[in-house]
């Protein structure tokens, strides 16, 4: 597919970032050319707009950046899933470790029903720890998470003690 290499070279690489060490894939950049933009859109839309899915769940927070448009497309609603205390709703939510320490992400409570098929966009995975929870999270309220998908897979990070998103995710780049 040749919209693959614009995609690819359309992300900036920057060295150090957060921490010394390590590379940051910079997707703000793919966002600025709007060719590549619409192609990164098109491949996840063309890839799950005939799987009856009713949810498209976004990552904070550049999960909320290719999660809604793709939402739009497909005829799904868009959910958010956030870092905590920052839905003003009744929530549910998960725990997940990091590197050092652990996070959580939150849902509202009602935003999905069971026996729903979920779809699940971040722009990236590492270790897969953040895609588990997430998996976590809509699997507990009973919906059916069809697939998890990223712009970016660093397939050397990936960490098998996390809950089965490896198997589950679909990258348009692995790096
Ligand atoms: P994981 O939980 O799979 O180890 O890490 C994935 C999460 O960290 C994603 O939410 C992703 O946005 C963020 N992340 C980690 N490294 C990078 C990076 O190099 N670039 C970007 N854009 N996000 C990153």
């Amino acid at each position: 597919d040749t919209r693959l290499a614009r995609i690819a070279s359309a992300i900036r690489v920057i060295p150090d970032f957060p921490k010394p060490g390590i590379l940051f894939q910079d997707i703000t950049t793919l966002l600025l050319d709007t060719k590549a933009f619409k192609d990164t859109v098109d491949l996840f839309v063309e890839r799950y707009r005939d799987q009856n899915i009713n949810v498209v769940a976004g990552v904070e927070a550049r999960g909320f950046i290719f999660g809604p448009p793709i939402a739009l497309a497909i005829g799904a609603k868009f959910v958010p899933m956030r870092k905590p205390n920052k839905l003003p709703g009744e929530v549910i939510s998960e725990e997940y470790s990091l590197e050092y320490g652990t996070d959580k992400m939150e849902m509202h409570v009602g935003a999905v029903q069971p026996g729903e098929r979920a779809l699940i966009i971040d722009d990236l995975i590492a270790t897969g720890g953040t895609l588990g929870a997430a998996i976590k999270l809509l699997e507990r309220v009973g919906v059916h998470v069809v697939e998890c998908a990223c712009v970016i897979e660093l397939p050397e990070l990936k960490d098998l003690n996390n809950y089965i998103p490896m198997t589950i995710t679909w990258c348009i780049e692995k790096l």
